[in-house]
């Protein structure tokens, strides 16, 4: 993939997942809880809510390295083995780190 095109989608990824952020942290189902008859109901929302927020966030610092990658010219280029990730899975996922080997192996590391 061409590098300029990559950061063009990196950088709309970028303003999509600050607004998902802002739209995630302008939810305060808390707030509700006054009126609700079943307090678990709006726990369980905040919670999910919450799980929300850290995969968004997640998602969007696997945005950020992946612009840095662009700036020192490393992008497209594994993490981990340093060839070079296949087309493909740039183009699916433009925020990939790793070639498809090493981030199963990494996923597995994780578990
Ligand atoms: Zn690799």
């Amino acid at each position: 993939m061409d590098i300029s095109v990559a950061r063009k989608r990196l950088e709309e990824m970028r303003a999509d997942l600050d607004r998902s952020i802002s739209v995630l942290q302008g939810e305060h189902p808390e707030a509700r809880a006054d009126d609700a008859a079943d307090a678990g109901a709006i726990l369980s929302e905040a919670d999910r809510n919450e799980a929300m927020l850290e995969s968004v966030r997640s998602q969007r610092a696997a945005v950020l390295s992946a612009l840095a990658r662009v700036e020192t010219g490393e992008y497209g280029n594994c993490v981990d083995c340093g060839k070079p990730v296949a087309e493909a899975r740039l183009e699916a996922r433009p925020d990939a780190a790793r070639c498809v080997g090493c981030q199963a192996k990494w996923d597995r590391r994780r578990r």
